[in-house]
């Protein structure tokens, strides 16, 4: 346990007038069930009490990290030596124009979907079996089949690393395939509008039934702990994006295995939480097959999945 700053959670409870809880098991708020215990844990349920409790952490130079659903993540065997702040602050609403949705950014993308298939708007049909919020995503830029959110982003609101809360339009966020410049600058995304089009509701669904077929044709179903693709698709010399799971494949990657941990035999790219694993086998296997590939391909893959260990913080 933290000793640094014994008076962190009364402060704590002072300024954002609820109670942080103590030690508490990390593995139920990532998908790949693993990670030991936090110091401190928070959820914030208002913009109020997420940018209050982030902006105390900063204040008193206490290790914090903010969470969406956890799609994303690995935690360490040895939890985290600090708060971690789970966003779960939600809503949706239409704009006055049309095409346009406002999220929050706790908001689930399976909500933001819905929410788009009953106004008749299209463009969010590549979102359908990403799980997750729309924090994570915007994160990330989350993407499939061509598509990403980043997009469909018009303009945002962000608490930046001064403090305070500003709009920003999509050029703020320089998006990339899986990359946002919040990985850089530490922004909390607090809510987005999003610009679709109008759709035929019958037609949005069936390009919704049409994705999900695809994606049960080769990725795990819901119930197998893992974060989703565990590398990013490498660019080779010439400039081309190509499949991770490709090169993954031909070193052997689906009979591979550490401990607990595995790689799924549906679906080179994907690492699974097949038994009991722990955040080390997860490691362990990540860099075996990084390693494999580099020496048979000279191809250098880099992490998707974000592993948070227990002593980092966010700058
Ligand atoms: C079965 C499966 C399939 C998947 N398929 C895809 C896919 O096709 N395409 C794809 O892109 N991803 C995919 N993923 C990965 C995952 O669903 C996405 O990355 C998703 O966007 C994560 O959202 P989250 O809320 O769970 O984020 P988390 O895992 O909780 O967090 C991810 C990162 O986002 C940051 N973050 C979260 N909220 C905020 C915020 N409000 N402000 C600032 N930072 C924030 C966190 O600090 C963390 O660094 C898949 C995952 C699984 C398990």
């Amino acid at each position: 346990m933290s000793s640094k700053k014994p008076d962190f959670p009364e402060h704590f409870l002072d300024n954002v007038g609820k109670p942080l809880k103590k030690s508490v098991l990390l593995n139920g708020y990532s998908n790949f069930k693993i990670g030991g215990k936090a110091d401190y844990f928070f959820e914030a349920t208002s913009i109020l009490e997420l940018t209050k409790s982030i902006l105390l952490a900063r204040e008193h130079s206490f290790p914090y990290f903010i969470i969406g659903a956890g799609y994303n993540l690995l935690f360490d065997d040895d939890g985290f030596r600090g708060i971690i702040i789970k966003n779960n602050v939600k809503g949706i609403t239409k704009r006055e124009k049309e095409e346009e949705i406002e999220a929050l950014a706790g908001t689930p993308l399976r909500g933001l979907i819905q929410f788009s298939i009953d106004k008749g708007l299209s463009g969010f049909e590549f979102l359908a079996g990403i799980p997750g919020t729309v924090g994570g995503a915007v994160f990330s830029n989350a993407g499939a089949f061509g598509n990403s959110i980043g997009e469909f982003l018009k303009n945002a609101e962000i608490l930046n690393r001064k403090g305070k809360r500003v709009k920003v339009k999509r050029d703020y966020f320089e998006f990339r395939y899986r990359h946002s410049v919040l990985s850089e600058k530490y922004d909390v995304f607090l809510r987005a509008v999003f610009e679709l089009h109008q759709g035929d509701k019958e037609e949005i669904k069936a390009h919704i039934e049409e994705n999900l077929e695809k994606r049960r044709s080769n990725h795990p179903p819901e119930e197998v702990a893992c974060a989703g693709s565990y590398f990013k698709n490498p660019v080779l010399p010439d400039g081309e994006r190509v499949s991770a799971a490709n090169f993954l494949d031909k070193i052997g990657a689906k009979d591979m295995r550490v401990g607990g941990a595995a790689v799924y035999r549906g679906h080179a790219n994907f690492i699974i939480n097949k038994e009991k694993a722990s955040a080390q086998d997860v490691l362990r296997l990540a860099k075996e097959l990084k390693g494999r590939v580099r020496e048979r391909f000279d191809i250098d893959l880099e992490e998707e999945v974000i592993f948070l260990s227990a002593g980092s913080s966010t700058p």
